[in-house]
């Protein structure tokens, strides 16, 4: 199986008429196929343009980058990379289930071929919004938005899912028993998670591996293992001593990032 990212000395930013503006560099990275990676880092380091470049978005400026194996073109194409942002963008006209259907509506043949019959209502029942699916988004609290944005996501069984600050907008108890759900989610599926977050806590609560980025240059300062601070299916209590103390260590990491 190949590995669900593999990156070598990729570097991203954006390039203007005037100017070409380095964002983040020197980036070699390699995803397992079936990780869960939690990646963390100061305000405007280059987070969200990493998660672009995988998600074919934006071209790098160097370096290569492969997505399951392929070009990120052919990832996107072929419907297996699915996205969560922190703004759920559901689409107010439609009910809860015809949201979570968007993707095969739209999506083309792909599409259509990678929705299994059943899956929209699989995942209702998974996030626990079954009961909500002919409801229209005005009518459902941030937390079961996020869950509607999830479920839309999944709806292809895509193979890597890219998450950029999905619960950052949510109350800490909600985003607590998101992180659980994910967990459970990430536990069925198999699928490889990129989660961006501003939390200490939730990278390490939900991350086998956590990496770090820094700005100014914007480079990886720092990828911490937590498998060993964790059950082998990634299971940990926010309280553990071992997990209280990854997240000191994380917390300087950032202060020297
Ligand atoms: P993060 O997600 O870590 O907060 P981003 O990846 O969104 O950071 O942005 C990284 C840097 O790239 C920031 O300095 C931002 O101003 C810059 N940036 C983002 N989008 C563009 C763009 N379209 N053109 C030029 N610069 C951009």
């Amino acid at each position: 199986m190949p590995a669900a990212i593999e990156t070598r000395s990729l570097e991203l930013g954006y390039r203007n008429e005037a100017e070409t503006v380095s964002v983040l560099g020197g980036v070699d990275l390699t995803v397992a196929a079936g990780e869960f990676l939690s990646i963390i880092g100061p305000s405007g380091c280059g987070k969200s343009t990493l998660l672009r470049v995988v998600a074919d978005l934006l071209d790098p400026l160097s370096g290569d980058i492969r997505v399951l194996g392929k070009s990120p073109s052919a990832a996107r194409r072929e419907r297996e990379v699915g996205f969560v942002f922190q703004d759920p963008t559901l689409l107010p006209w439609r009910t809860v289930a015809a949201n979570i259907e968007l993707p095969r509506d739209i999506g083309g043949r792909h599409a259509a071929a990678a929705a299994p019959k059943g899956k929209s209502a699989e995942l209702s029942r998974m996030l626990g919004i079954d009961e909500l699916t002919g409801r229209f988004p005005h009518q459902l609290s941030g937390g079961q938005r996020q869950r509607v944005a999830i479920a839309r996501a999944l709806l292809t069984e895509p193979k890597l899912l890219l998450m950029d600050e999905p619960f950052g907008a949510l109350d800490e108890i909600t985003r607590d028993r998101l992180n659980d759900e994910l967990l459970r989610l990430w536990r069925r599926t198999g699928t490889t998670i990129l989660f961006i977050t501003h939390s200490i806590m939730e990278a390490v609560y939900l991350g086998q591996r956590v990496m770090v980025l820094g700005s100014r240059p914007g480079r990886v300062r720092a990828m911490k293992d937590l498998r060993d601070a964790k059950t082998p299916d990634n299971r940990c209590r926010r309280e553990d001593p071992a997990i209280v103390s990854a997240m000191t260590e994380m917390r300087s990491m950032l202060e020297a990032a």
